[in-house]
């Protein structure tokens, strides 16, 4: 008979690019691999809840198409021909091709390239240390959270808000622009909490009927890029019908009279054109908000992602400042808690060694960088080698066609460290196996929550695969980068920042499991004044001065509307481009992460594009078909799904499945623009137009 495994339940933070960084029980058994795991029921916000792919990471952590070696490229590029190398002669391949790039470009011909493959602040962040010593090219990433971001803050000067869990003592809770049935379960958690306990209404908005807006009690359906023409309509309901806080706006407020007759003329009438929502059901919505004060507007990031993304997520949180929402427990507006951390990044980032003359890339114009295009380039400097972390371009990033040009370029090396062979590793010219995140140390801080959490080391990592940091510190001492971020380990840089950032020490965080940074009710709910130098709340943000981070200002920055509205700079249909196009989340991938577990692709069947019923009928289209979507990007071939919840015109493809799984290999971001959003850059990746047709 088989002895028992020992198991052991190990805590732990999920890694993963979704604000709700879940707090994890994980089973070890015999301290070599995983079992189940689950969400920690003495966490406040995950409360014992987690998505299922997460519970079942056996799955990924354990599959059998883990990279285990370091590996060179023996075929052409992209041909997915490899051969084994060892881990030092791949190290000193890598440094000998970055020293001749730069000794023939300079150093800004090198670009690191990463995102949030990990959200780790140990192995996501140390790629800046190589950058920033090496002084090679930085990098802007815009491609998630830069237009909702920027749109949240110019209201409240600051990316904070009421505490997340206060969702659950609200009277109505709004989420807007976000499918937390997908993405984050937690929201969902403590918005029904809400309804069950002291019958609060949820009210959801968003491009597709999707799980959130069939769990909701009013779903209000928009066309994308519709969302400020809403939101207008609300404060203009609210205003006209006595509902507007007006002493909270005289006392906490820029401009309340010039938004009051701004917003006069836009009626429901006038959004219900441009949304595509019935009067109905924006006077619904409006009543809602208008009945119940406490109102907490949980604002998502799918509704920045487009060319007027900025201003939409600015103009969705007005409303909590014209109902005077923000001054009640339960009520306000809440995006992500960015701002409460104070992290001091010296140690891990090397900032002690950033200069201002290095220019700064655009993570989501890679690929108008790597073929070439002059303004992308910012300087007159190739990209010549890329060392790529915890990211998958050639699948997720906007203008596919262009990254993959880019990529197949001889001209270029490529590095790629990772945990399967995604389709970035088969352009590159070496791939080194990495870590998962309970092979490595690791910290994390919740975006749409308020804990600071410890993710340790639980398991060995299989075969050859390395951390980020043990990768980065082989490559600074063979590139001659000195830094004493690179002598330490994980855990000495962990207890480094938090002993800088003012959070205690390691062995403090061990032990309590994690830290609720929430900030008290007034710094949270801006009763003493919002960030900015006298207090008020910005109807009218000055674009071009937003604090947040940016190295330039992007897009047409000048064109912004001066208070709340719709603005106009959306891919419009046409007649030529007849739908407007959204590539939502699919609820079990996360990005191209989980894209190659069997039970996803199970679950998720086939890249798919939802139309609705109406449209299909008159473009021959049955439910099933395979079809042709196009625009000035390029076409991509995928089967057409008849469903009824979506507005007419408008088409929803959830990504994001690996291009292959598509008929000739152009996955959906082959329709996608990589023209950046104003006014700090963003990638638009639910505003396209597109003509549809059967194939
Ligand atoms: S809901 Fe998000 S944070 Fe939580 S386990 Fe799933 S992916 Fe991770």
């Amino acid at each position: 008979m088989n002895k028992p495994l020992r198991t052991e339940i190990r805590a732990s933070a999920c890694p993963h690019d979704c604000p709700s960084t879940c707090a994890l029980e994980v089973e070890v058994l015999d301290g070599r691999s995983i079992g189940r795991v689950r969400g920690a029921e003495d966490n406040l916000y995950t409360a014992g809840v987690i998505c299922a792919k997460v519970a079942r990471y056996a799955e990924r952590i354990h599959h059998p198409d883990r990279l285990l070696h370091p590996l060179i490229r023996k075929g052409p590029k992209g041909s997915g021909q490899f051969t084994p190398i060892a881990w030092d002669d791949a190290l000193d391949l890598v440094a000998e091709k970055f020293l001749a790039a730069e000794a023939k470009h300079g150093s800004e011909t090198v670009w690191p390239y990463y995102y949030a493959g990990t959200m780790g602040l140990i192995m996501r962040d140390g790629i800046n240390r190589l950058r920033h010593v090496k002084k090679y090219s930085g990098f802007h990433s815009t491609i998630c959270v830069n237009p909702a971001w920027t749109g949240f803050i110019a209201g409240t000067g600051k990316l904070a808000g009421p505490d997340p869990r206060e969702m659950a003592r609200s009277d109505l809770v709004v989420i807007w622009g976000t499918n937390p049935v997908n993405t984050q379960v937690n929201v969902m958690t403590h918005a029904t909490r809400a309804r069950k306990e002291r019958g609060a209404k949820i009210v959801a908005v968003d491009i597709y009927q999707n799980g959130t807006m069939e769990q909701a009690d009013l779903a209000v359906l928009v066309r994308p890029g519709t969302d400020g023409a809403l939101a207008c309509a609300v404060m203009h309901c609210l205003f006209r019908d006595g509902f507007a806080d007006r002493e909270y706006l005289e006392k906490y407020t820029d401009a309340p009279r010039e938004l009051e007759e701004h917003v006069r003329s836009r009626s429901p009438e006038w959004a219900s054109k441009i949304t595509g929502c019935p009067v109905e059901t924006i006077e619904a919505f409006a009543k809602l908000v208008a009945e119940r004060k406490r109102t907490y507007f949980r604002l998502g990031y799918g509704f920045g992602r487009s060319r007027n993304g900025t201003t939409n997520m600015h103009a969705a949180s007005c409303i909590a400042a014209v109902r005077g929402s923000w001054a009640l427990e339960g009520g306000g507006a809440f995006h992500n808690n960015g701002a409460i951390y104070h992290w001091n990044k010296t140690i891990t980032e090397a900032l002690d060694a950033v200069d201002p003359s290095i220019r700064v890339l655009d993570q989501s114009r890679i690929g108008p960088i790597l073929v070439g295009e002059p303004d992308a380039l910012v300087k007159d400097i190739p990209v010549t080698a890329l060392l790529i972390q915890n990211t998958n371009p050639v699948s997720v990033a906007p203008e596919q066609e262009k990254v993959k040009r880019g990529f197949a370029r001889d001209d270029l090396f490529t590095c790629v460290h990772e945990q399967f062979m995604t389709e970035t590793a088969q352009m590159a010219d070496v791939v080194l196996p990495a870590s998962m995140f309970m092979e490595h140390d690791d910290l994390y801080q919740g975006g749409g929550h308020q804990y600071i959490q410890l993710g340790p080391k639980l398991i060995e990592p299989p075969g050859e695969c390395r951390s980020n940091h043990d990768v980065l510190a082989g490559l600074a001492k063979r590139l001659g980068a000195k830094h004493p971020g690179f002598e330490m380990t994980p855990r000495q840089l962990i207890d480094r920042l938090l002993g800088d950032s003012g959070w205690g020490t390691l062995a403090e965080l061990e032990a309590k499991k994690w830290i609720d940074a929430q900030p008290d009710f007034d710094t949270a709910h801006y009763t003493k004044g919002f960030a900015w130098p006298d207090g008020k709340f910005r109807f009218k943000p000055d674009w071009k001065t937003v604090p947040f981070r940016s190295p330039w200002l992007a897009g047409p920055v000048d064109t912004m509307p001066a208070l709340p509205d719709h603005w106009e700079v959306i891919e419009e249909a046409t007649p030529e481009h007849p739908f407007r196009l959204g590539t939502s989340p699919a609820r079990n991938f996360l990005n191209s992460t989980f894209n190659e577990t069997p039970t996803s692709l199970a679950r998720e069947q086939r890249p798919t594009v939802m139309i609705h019923p109406e449209d299909a009928a008159k473009l021959g289209i049955a439910d099933g078909d395979k079809v042709v979507l196009g625009n000035t990007r390029g076409e991509v071939r995928i089967h057409a799904k008849h469903f009824d919840g979506v507005r007419r015109g408008v088409l929803i493809a959830e990504s994001i499945w690996p291009n292959s799984a598509y008929e000739d290999g152009k996955g959906i971001n082959t329709l996608t623009g990589a023209d950046a959003i104003a006014p700090y850059g963003g990638a638009a990746f639910h505003d396209n137009r597109v003509w549809i047709r059967r194939d």
